[in-house]
């Protein structure tokens, strides 16, 4: 039986998918030469239609990886001499900061206490030394695992008071939904095997000019900022719109496809429909007698991976929904058997959410 996907990555494909993949067999995308004009242009198109859809200003960068995680690195490597500050709300952001102390940075952590989120929005823990003498403060806006989104109105509040500190955000599960003020923040990076409903294996990064200066910066110092995909080798290639490493050039014809989707159904579309099946699960669950919303504070709860409380009957739930045809996520780790997660992408429908609530 085929089944509905509401995990939250990788997530159920998007509706197009199929036509365009065999598109891409029929135009040879796999075999395409990627130093010739045809890849060119499909990275030029990427470019554009991606900058149009999220409104990515147009002297921004955009590169690719082979996932999310390598951004985490790349965005380290890329950006910090001495000092990177995380904020915490997750398992993602705790393996950002990981990969940070693995490189060799001195870390600082501000894990935020979970039964309290609004010490986010009094921002308790800036004007601290360590902070004033980050480099580098490392969000991830949406942390998959938690369920917890930072506002972006919080995030920019930061960059006004700390204009000269570089802003690196992890919008992997909360993009194309999350609406970002680009010029706010220095990179921003994603994975496409979730909001975009992309096979997995191709990482998005969106650089400032701000971030580019400061790792040409380290390099005339001497630091080491990476190999074939430093910063600035991929800032070199993308001149031409070429990438140093034979890319991921059919998954990249995807994208682009999916954009142009987007595009024809607008952004502001995508944005109502996804606001009104969170409102629907929300409501679902404040109401329900037995399953309650991890994240009870609603400011920070995410719009898109929604996590709920299942005392301990995870494994049953999951089981038995897969029965009839849904695939929904467990928790996250240690909350594997106590938790499960829902996503609400632009691939999942309406009418797909209404059948897999009325299951509950
Ligand atoms: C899934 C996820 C990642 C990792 O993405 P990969 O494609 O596996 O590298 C990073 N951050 C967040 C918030 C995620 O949800």
């Amino acid at each position: 039986m085929k089944k509905i996907y509401f995990t939250v990555g990788p997530s159920q494909i998007y509706p197009t998918l199929p036509k365009h993949l065999s598109e891409a067999l029929k135009q040879d995308i796999p075999s395409l030469n990627h130093r010739g004009a045809d890849f060119k242009k499909l990275y030029s198109d990427l470019d554009s239609n991606l900058k149009k859809l999220l409104g990515i200003p147009k002297n921004y960068e955009i590169f690719f990886t082979s996932s999310a995680l390598e951004a985490m690195e790349r965005t380290i490597l890329g950006t910090v001499e001495k000092n990177s500050y995380h904020i915490i709300t997750g398992s993602f952001g705790k393996a950002w900061a990981k990969y940070a102390e693995e490189l060799g940075k001195q870390v600082i952590k501000f894990e935020v206490d979970l039964s309290d989120l609004s010490v986010i929005r009094n921002s308790d823990f800036i004007d601290t030394p360590n902070f004033l003498k980050s480099e580098l403060i490392c969000i991830t806006q949406n942390d998959t695992s938690t369920g917890i989104q930072i506002p972006m109105e919080e995030i920019y509040f930061l960059k006004k008071k700390y204009p000269e500190k570089l802003i690196a955000i992890d919008v992997v599960s909360s993009i194309p939904y999350v609406d970002i003020d680009y010029s706010k923040i220095d990179i921003t990076f994603f994975s496409v095997q979730k909001g975009f409903g992309l096979p997995a294996g191709l990482g998005i990064m969106v650089v400032s000019p701000n971030a580019l200066k400061k790792t040409k910066r380290l390099k005339d110092k001497g630091m080491s900022i990476g190999s074939y995909h430093s910063l600035l080798n991929l800032s070199e290639k993308y001149k031409s719109f070429q990438t140093p490493e034979t890319p991921n050039v059919l998954n990249i014809f995807l994208l682009n496809k999916v954009c142009l989707d987007l595009l024809k159904k607008g952004i502001q579309n995508v944005r109502k429909e996804t606001d009104k099946k969170y409102d629907i699960i929300s409501t679902f669950f404040n109401n329900h007698p037995k399953f309650s919303h991890s994240v009870k504070d609603e400011r920070y709860r995410s719009r898109t991976t929604i996590v709920i409380n299942t005392s301990g009957e995870t494994q049953k739930i999951k089981q038995s929904l897969s029965k009839q045809g849904f695939e929904i996520g467990a928790g996250y780790g240690e909350n594997k058997d106590t938790q499960l997660r829902i996503a609400n992408f632009p691939t999942q429908n309406l009418s797909d959410l209404k059948k897999l609530l009325n299951l509950f």
